[in-house]
């Protein structure tokens, strides 16, 4: 059937056939960013992977409940349980209070995932927003044996969990393997295995966020948040849990321990993971000194590029690579994905001036089927992306003079167009150039003006010679009850 999405589970390695615990509706969670600093362009993946799910679920007519969590707890750097609290250090260094700072950066989050055309989650809900929660879930794992509490600090205790259950089942690493990668613990240790990891960390003095539990004063653990908010908001047991590749182990496997130890079952039916993003074919990290953020991105600014990209296509680059398939960014990449971005967008902006004949001499009668079948197979968008270039050649063909099209025709490739293109990819329709339509629309206020005043004055051979000017660069004046406008000819 041709309604039938088919999704990659990532915990049975497999494509399989999605259906909903409660059809029609869809409970959804992503790992949202932490907001220690600016968004890096490894955010805009997952993002934008699970931008088009959403919108893809929604086009199907599931009734989506999407969640992604703001980390804004201030947590330890890394995996591991050292290291400097990011945010605390920069609180105390710029005499913020921390959640000044959260805000500031969860702020300019947004206003990056606005610029890359990012539906906003139904629920973001905020880590700090969450303790009772958190400290709830301590309590029933620890009830069910599988934390222990030391010198204030709670652990989930990895080996007893894996006696009755799985753990590492998600990234299929095995326990003695792990083990063996650690180092070994000293007598100081407070953990009873390498592998336990903190459920509830004790704060210093000096530790900015903390707060009461029954364990004494301090915060939760990282992995912790996602179990305790997703289950919220979406029930013991929802439908699909996303995020990058790189939080498969330990987040994603310490998450699956902690509802099956807290909640007892398996909370997610369908776990979905994008790919990770190189730069110039390189990992991006921080040690490697290539880490660009959105902002950087948007202006420009940075030694790496060459020049500026419109968010747009940033997306588009992003959604010519299957959200499983890793994905290189790189000037020629960026400028060979603006070329066929154009491209579309021309191609859109000439279906809508299309006119019709009596009848089609193209064959546009398998196109929607064709890109559903791509998008039910687990979220093609590389070939919804040449489907619709097929689109573009009847469009131009059309328009060439060398093809007709009937009115129904041109009305289902609208839709096509409208459905797929706008709604489901998010592709924003915008002019090659933002920059130029600014200063467009500014000469023309300002030219508009002038002929207005003109004509209020009986200066018609002043309007007059306006009109006829702009004319002939195909520019057409309309004259309205509320003032004048303009459009470019067809
Ligand atoms: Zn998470």
């Amino acid at each position: 059937m041709a309604n039938e999405l088919f999704v990659y589970n990532t915990l049975i390695r497999k494509k399989v056939k999605f259906e909903p615990l409660n059809p029609p509706f869809v409970g959804m969670y992503v790992c949202g960013p932490t907001v220690y600093s600016h968004a890096h362009l490894g955010n805009a993946r997952p993002a934008i992977t699970f931008d088009i799910l959403y919108r893809y679920l929604n086009f199907l007519g599931y009734k989506v409940r999407y969640v992604s969590n703001i980390t804004d707890v201030g947590h330890l750097e890394g995996d591991t349980d050292d290291g400097e609290d990011k945010l605390i250090k920069k609180a105390k260094l710029e005499k913020l209070e921390p959640m000044e700072i959260a805000q500031q950066f969860m702020n300019s989050y947004h206003e990056d995932m606005a610029a890359l055309n990012v539906i906003r989650p139904n629920i973001e809900p905020r880590a700090t927003g969450h303790i009772p929660e958190q400290i709830e879930m301590i309590e029933k794992i620890m009830q069910n044996g599988y934390a222990y509490e030391a010198n204030g600090s709670v652990y989930f205790d990895v080996n007893t969990y894996n006696t009755d259950h799985n753990y590492g089942e998600l990234s299929g690493r095995d326990i003695e393997d792990l083990i063996s990668g650690t180092r070994e613990l000293t007598s100081q240790d407070e953990k009873k295995s390498s592998l336990d990891f903190a459920l509830w960390k004790k704060a210093d003095q000096t530790h900015l966020m903390r707060w009461n539990s029954p364990w004494g004063l301090g915060f939760p653990g990282w992995h912790l948040e996602c179990s305790v908010m997703s289950t919220k908001y979406l029930g013991d047991e929802f439908d699909i849990h996303g995020g990058g590749l790189d939080l498969l182990f330990p987040h994603h496997d310490c998450e699956i321990a902690q509802s099956m130890g807290g909640l007892k079952c398996k909370s997610v039916k369908y776990w979905m993971h994008n790919n990770m993003l190189t730069m110039n074919g390189q990992k991006m990290a921080k040690s490697l000194g290539n880490t660009i953020t959105l902002k950087q991105f948007f202006t420009g600014e940075h030694d790496m590029l060459e020049r500026t990209y419109h968010p747009m296509i940033i997306r588009f680059l992003i959604l010519q690579a299957h959200y499983r398939s890793t994905l290189d960014f790189s000037n020629e990449a960026l400028q060979a994905a603006e070329k066929g971005y154009n491209k579309l967008v021309e191609a859109y902006k000439t279906l809508q001036s299309l006119s019709s004949s009596d009848k089609s001499t193209v064959d546009i009668k398998n196109l929607e089927g064709d890109c559903r079948k791509v998008m039910n197979d687990d979220l093609n968008t590389p070939m919804l992306i040449a489907n619709l270039f097929e689109g573009v050649k009847i469009i131009n063909s059309v328009n060439d003079k060398k093809e007709t099209i009937s009115a129904e025709d041109l009305s289902e490739l609208k839709s096509i167009f409208d459905n797929y293109l706008v709604s489901i990819l998010g592709l924003k329709v915008i002019s090659s150039d933002d920059k130029n339509d600014d200063v467009m629309d500014g000469l023309m206020n300002l030219i508009l003006e002038i002929r207005d005043e003109a004509r209020t004055k009986k200066d018609f051979d002043t309007s007059d010679k306006i009109r006829d000017q702009l004319n002939k660069i195909n520019l057409e004046i309309k004259d309205g009850k509320d003032g004048s406008n303009w459009v470019w000819k067809n």
